[in-house]
């Protein structure tokens, strides 16, 4: 199944356009796309059998994040191998963890400003909770997600390194920083859902690709580790973490520029397109 955020309304997703979820269930489930991971085990239920027939086109420009006001926003650094290593860091022994601010959030399309001259890229499985955790071991964490998405964790390298200490959650939610899309999947639709191809190209050229059966902690390790220490709530995003092959990591290094198109791509769950400006 996949379900969207079109025009902030909660929507089925179907190969021949979008069903008005609040509609299609005679008025059963709110409209408001981020209310729905409260119901997520029921409204799975009512979706498996709904009448899909009344879908219309719509367009891609009218998605948003499929979970746009989450209470919790977790990313997750250096968390594939060759990105610690073009970062300068050390494998991590535990997940690295920091913030999105929701302000950041946009959905799958649109501008963004660059801010600055280090503005970077940073393709990502973005993984949205559907039933609290909390104390939930790796065997059983996927029955917690509600499913995956694409996301960029677009990332301000001086400001996230600026002061004595790191400012990851800062350098991370500048305006537009946080786009996710261009639907939300269920794990169910994948054959495995750890293992799937993720990349993003800047203006046609491949700037990332890899698989997420190299993260060093993968979804079910993230859910097992966080919520040993704090409940994960339904509709919290995860920002896995992003591959080898930021700009920063480039030798010279480079970095966004107003003019660049950058498309996000996983295997199985779609594509995001966002056009860079000058402020
Ligand atoms: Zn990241």
């Amino acid at each position: 199944m996949r379900i969207g955020n079109l025009a902030g309304r909660l929507t089925l997703i179907t190969d021949d356009g979008g069903v008005d979820v609040h509609r299609a269930s005679d008025g059963i489930f709110d409209a408001d796309p981020q209310a729905v991971y409260e119901r997520w085990e029921e409204f799975t239920e009512w979706a498996a059998t709904a009448k899909t027939d009344g879908a219309t086109p719509f367009a891609r420009e009218d998605l948003g994040a499929p979970a746009p006001v989450p209470r919790q926003v977790f990313g997750i650094g250096m968390n594939y191998k060759a990105h610690a290593e073009e970062a300068g860091s050390e494998v991590p022994e535990y997940p690295i963890v920091f913030t999105k601010y929701v302000s950041s959030f946009i959905g799958p399309t649109g501008d963004i400003v660059v801010a600055g001259d280090t503005v970077d890229w940073e393709v990502e499985l973005v993984a949205i909770i559907g039933k609290r955790a909390y104390e939930v071991d790796a065997d059983h964490a996927w029955e917690h997600v509600a499913g995956v998405t694409v996301g960029q964790d677009i990332s301000d390298r001086t400001l996230q390194l600026r002061g004595v200490l790191p400012q990851l959650a800062l350098g991370k939610s500048r305006p537009g920083f946080s786009p996710s899309g261009p639907w939300l999947v269920t794990p169910d639709e994948f054959n495995d859902p750890d293992d799937l191809e993720l990349g993003c190209s800047i203006n046609g050229e491949q700037m990332q690709l890899a698989r997420t059966s190299d993260l060093i902690f993968p979804i079910p390790t993230l859910i097992a580790d966080l919520s040993a220490i704090l409940a994960l709530l339904p509709g919290d995003v995860i920002y896995t973490g992003t591959p080898g092959g930021v700009g920063v990591g480039l030798k010279p290094p480079r970095f966004l520029a107003p003019g660049d198109v950058l498309v996000s791509t996983v295997e199985g769950v779609g594509q995001m397109r966002h056009h860079f400006v000058s402020a």
